[in-house]
């Protein structure tokens, strides 16, 4: 079968290698000069298959209110006029019930947990390495009621198979040594031992040389500007360099998804959330932490790729707005280099920021939808990285027709 991949971001590269092993003839579109140049380039670099906590729950109201105003808030929403945005909003908020955590969390569970396997599967079959550490990911914490809230969640999912262990403050610097000048300010920690973090960007790369060398073509430089549709089926990709058609079409666009298909009838709920990322070359080791790490107090998180350190975080719904504010990244970088003195140099910083696919549930759009040849692998917010290998391998089981490792009740655009 021909199948055209729009996009060239971890999800998309990951899903055209997995289609390319069944023997299928696969083409990526993508606008970018090569793969993984927007939100899948500077992420976080967490696989933290055992994070799936969703954004919306009982509390996020309140702690959004709570930072709201506030000069270095994680968070910031300016919806202005844009009705879909304020639509994305209130499903937002309907979500923030305790019973739809709970659903949500084990959607996106049951998907990180086979990305994670699947992941771990294609480093061994290919031998590719992207600065990939598997030590675990330490979530600390400096907010006494913060941690008494995150204990019994944690105990719940360890008991549920995800191992977790919660640690004291002395536990968390054993485990992280660079943790050392912090020590006095952590009330504790939860380390997700199987966790594991790398740097997607170079992941993708690989992913996508190795493809291309296997018979997968790319074709970057080019902008997909519409779908061609008769009745319900796609006929061809309308690009700046011609249509491009194919037998099936898999939307793995990322926050630009919903576009790209409004004008068939299919409404996406993703709203891009900006995030903001700092890479710092480590100046001094010893100060500079390996294992992941999230930082519960100021919701960034931390991965050591190689000689560089790389923090993350900042959340803002504003639209489709890719300016980088360097305020925000300077907020970033300097809450680093507060809980890590001395790791590196602050004017060596390079800072980036992307836009999360962010679904209202915090769950990807996965699967087939009422357009026949057109397949969803998108929406996948915060943890794109996680979910990619996971995702891609959900893709080539239903194109060939297999039952997918996992069910994918409630992954699909039919949930809303
Ligand atoms: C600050 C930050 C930190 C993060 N940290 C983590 C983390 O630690 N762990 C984790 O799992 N995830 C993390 N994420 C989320 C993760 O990066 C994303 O979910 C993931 O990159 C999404 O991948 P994608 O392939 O769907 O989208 P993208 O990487 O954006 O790929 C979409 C591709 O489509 C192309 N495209 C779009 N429109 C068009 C068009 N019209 N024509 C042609 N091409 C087009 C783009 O060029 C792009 O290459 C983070 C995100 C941010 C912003």
């Amino acid at each position: 079968m021909r199948i055209v991949v729009l996009g060239a971001g971890v999800v998309g590269v990951a899903t055209a290698w997995f289609l390319n092993r069944d023997g299928h003839e696969v083409v990526v579109l993508d606008r970018q000069p090569g793969p993984g140049l927007e939100t899948s380039f500077a992420n976080g670099g967490q696989i933290s298959a055992n994070h799936t906590t969703p954004w919306a729950g009982p509390a996020t109201p309140w702690t959004a209110l709570k930072w709201l105003g506030r000069a270095d808030s994680p968070l910031r929403i300016r919806p202005g006029l844009d009705p879909a945005l304020w639509a994305w909003l209130a499903r937002f908020l309907a979500n923030c019930t305790a019973a739809r955590m709970r659903r949500n969390t084990e959607r996106a569970l049951r998907l990180a947990l086979l990305s994670r396997d699947t992941l771990r599967q294609v480093r061994a079959e290919t031998g590719i390495h992207y600065d990939e550490l598997t030590l675990g990911i330490l979530h600390v914490f400096r907010d006494c009621a913060e941690f008494d809230r995150a204990v019994p969640q944690a105990e719940l999912m360890d008991r549920a198979g995800c191992r977790r262990r919660v640690l004291d403050p002395d536990a968390c610097v054993a485990l992280e040594p660079a943790l050392a000048a912090a020590r006095p300010d952590l009330v504790g920690g939860i380390v997700s031992p199987d966790d594991e973090s790398g740097d997607a960007h170079a992941f993708t790369a690989q992913m996508a040389a190795l493809a291309a060398a296997a018979g997968v073509e790319f074709r970057y430089g080019t902008e997909v500007r519409a779908l061609a549709a008769r009745g319900d089926r796609v006929t061809g990709v309308e690009t700046g360099g011609g249509t491009v058609s194919g037998d099936l079409y898999v939307l793995a666009l990322g926050s630009y998804s919903p576009l790209l298909v409004r004008p068939l009838g299919l409404r996406l709920p993703i709203t891009p959330a900006k995030g903001y990322s700092v890479t710092l070359p480590v100046a001094d080791p010893a100060r500079t932490p390996r294992v992941s790490l999230i930082d519960d107090e100021h919701k960034l998180v931390y991965s050591r790729l190689g000689d560089r350190l790389r923090v993350a975080g900042m959340a803002e719904l504003a639209g489709y707005d890719t300016r980088l504010d360097p305020a925000r990244a300077r907020v970033v970088r300097d809450q680093a280099l507060g809980l890590f003195p001395g790791c590196a140099d602050p004017e060596a910083a390079e800072s980036w920021c992307g836009l999360r696919p962010k679904t209202p549930d915090s769950v990807p759009i996965l699967g087939r939808c009422r357009v026949g040849n057109l397949l969803l692998n998108t929406g996948h917010g915060t943890l794109g990285w996680t979910m990619a290998c996971g995702s891609a391998r959900v893709m080539a089981d239903l194109v060939a027709g297999r039952t997918p490792a996992i069910s994918l009740d409630g992954l699909g655009l039919d949930r809303f």
